[in-house]
């Protein structure tokens, strides 16, 4: 997404150049190098050049270009639709702008923005497909660059395929109903067997899957995909999510989900925000279940978007159990869960040689009761531990861990908004976790981690718990609310 203020000078379009005459004026190395360029399109070149250089006397010999070899006039500029002054002489060059703005040929001057009408990109050439990638001139090496990443991105097939696709569309707009169906096929045509026999070079063969794909015309089967958005930083995102989100119909997401990562979605696609944030609960469990069973009935492909894994505390459990009960076919993708972004964060290793072979996940919740939980007794057997939504219970948690007989000076590393640019890191001993609960400058979510382990972390950039506490209490002693 581009930053909101951020305006381009100069848009970006695709000229229809076949049959017409692009006149580029010059007979050395920036010629060569427009003629080159534009020699990729189905224009009819015309050189002026009184003097060309053997190399583009080369070119035009090989590309069939017409070559006026004749000191300039305006005239040679005739029935142009654009113009490219690239003799290297400024006064000349300025003589071909001015020229060319009076017949009103848009015209390119190199190396000169200020006669410019138009600038020509760097571009990647899978014909019929073009990327463009312009700079208005900043930085031609950055798009040298960017060309290059996108050129290894794309199969040099590609343009094979999109040429396929050409010669189908109408008989897709014939045959299938506008919308969903429409875009499925298509969905499968470039992903599906035709794509790939594309690429394998069987060009009959893809012919032939794509028309048994357009006559198949499947009724649409709906589809949901609980996947993990990861933490929250977007760049954190699967490649597989990033796929499911770009072919989905609707995008049911939590609360906990940032907008710059929903937003990754197909655009078009439908947007069902369900809550679930502490003290905001949108649905109620059941109705989101009911909500994605209804969704997949009706043929839709649905991507339940869920914070960090969806396994982990997500209650994906319960969405999975309707979806079978339903007969939806459903799929699991996963993302990176808070612990091991916390832990990235902090730079804290979860299993340290010697110290801790394992680790537990778990939330404070279940520490309410009178026994204590199994995942306890692991903490003071020298587990890791990750306590997801444990801000509201950290005293409960420490008071509990330390009655059973861990120790207070145990290590605690607490990140709020983790993988974030606006992430908080906090450390301590448990002896200094419950004051967790009584700050009022936290409205992220909070990951806590417990154990012995954590000492290896790295506490550079980390605030200690503890100063909250001593902080909170000499306001408190002053008389005033913290
Ligand atoms: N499925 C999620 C967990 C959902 S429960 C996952 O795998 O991460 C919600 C809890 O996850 C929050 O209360 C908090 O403890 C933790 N959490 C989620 N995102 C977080 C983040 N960016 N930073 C710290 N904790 C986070």
């Amino acid at each position: 997404m581009p930053q909101a203020n951020a305006k381009l000078n100069a848009f970006p379009v695709f000229v229809r150049v076949e049959g017409e005459t692009v006149a580029i004026v010059g007979g050395g190395e920036e010629a060569l190098a427009k003629a080159r360029l534009i020699g990729q399109s189905s224009a009819v070149l015309r050189i002026i050049a009184e003097n060309a250089e053997p190399e583009l006397l080369a070119f035009i010999a090989q590309f069939g270009a017409s070559h006026v070899a004749a000191p300039y006039d305006a005239s040679q500029l005739d029935g142009a639709v654009m113009v490219f002054a690239a003799s290297g002489d400024e006064t000349l060059d300025r003589q071909v702008a001015v020229d060319a703005r009076r017949s009103g040929i848009p015209v390119n001057a190199v190396d000169r923005p200020e006669l410019c009408d138009f600038f020509t990109p760097a571009l990647v050439n899978r014909a019929p497909v073009a990327i463009a990638i312009g700079t208005e001139g900043a930085g031609p090496v950055l798009a040298q660059m960017l060309r290059g990443r996108i050129d290894q991105m794309l199969p040099p097939s590609l343009g094979s395929l999109a040429t396929l696709a050409a010669s189908l569309r109408g008989a897709a707009e014939k045959l299938l109903p506008k919308g969903n169906a429409r875009r499925r096929f298509w969905n499968s045509f470039f992903q599906g067997a035709p794509a790939h026999a594309v690429e394998a070079g069987q060009l009959s063969r893809a012919h032939d899957a794509a028309v048994d794909l357009l006559l198949s015309n499947a009724p649409a089967c709906g589809h949901v995909a609980l996947v993990g958005a990861g933490p929250g930083a977007e760049d954190l995102l699967t490649l597989r999510a990033h796929r499911l989100l770009m072919e989905a119909d609707v995008i049911v997401h939590d609360a906990l989900v940032p907008e710059a990562i929903v937003a990754m979605g197909r655009r078009d696609a439908e947007r069902l925000p369900v809550g679930k944030r502490k003290g905001c609960h949108t649905k109620s469990q059941a109705e989101i279940n009911a909500l994605l069973v209804e969704l997949g009935r009706q043929g839709k492909r649905v991507v339940r978007l869920k914070s960090g894994d969806p396994l982990v505390f997500g209650r994906a459990g319960e969405e999975m159990a309707a979806l079978r009960d339903a007969g939806i076919a459903y799929e699991v993708v996963p993302g990176v869960t808070a612990a091991f972004a916390a832990a990235a964060d902090f730079e804290l290793p979860l299993t340290l040689r010697g110290v801790s072979s394992s680790m537990v996940f778990t939330t404070g919740h279940d520490l309410k009761g009178n026994s204590l939980p199994d995942w306890a007794k692991l903490a003071i057997s020298g587990a890791t531990v990750a306590v997801y939504m444990g801000r509201s219970v950290a005293a409960e948690v420490a008071g509990r861990l330390i009655e059973a007989g861990l120790s207070p000076d145990t290590a605690v590393a607490v990140v709020e908004n983790a993988s974030l640019a606006n992430r908080r890191r906090f450390h301590g001993t448990l002896a200094d976790l419950p004051s967790l609960e009584a700050r009022g400058d936290l409205s992220g979510p909070v990951m806590t981690i417990i154990g012995d382990a954590v000492a290896g972390a790295n506490f550079e950039r980390s605030e200690p718990l503890a100063a909250y506490r001593t902080a909170s209490a000499s306001v408190a002693a002053e008389g005033v609310q913290p």
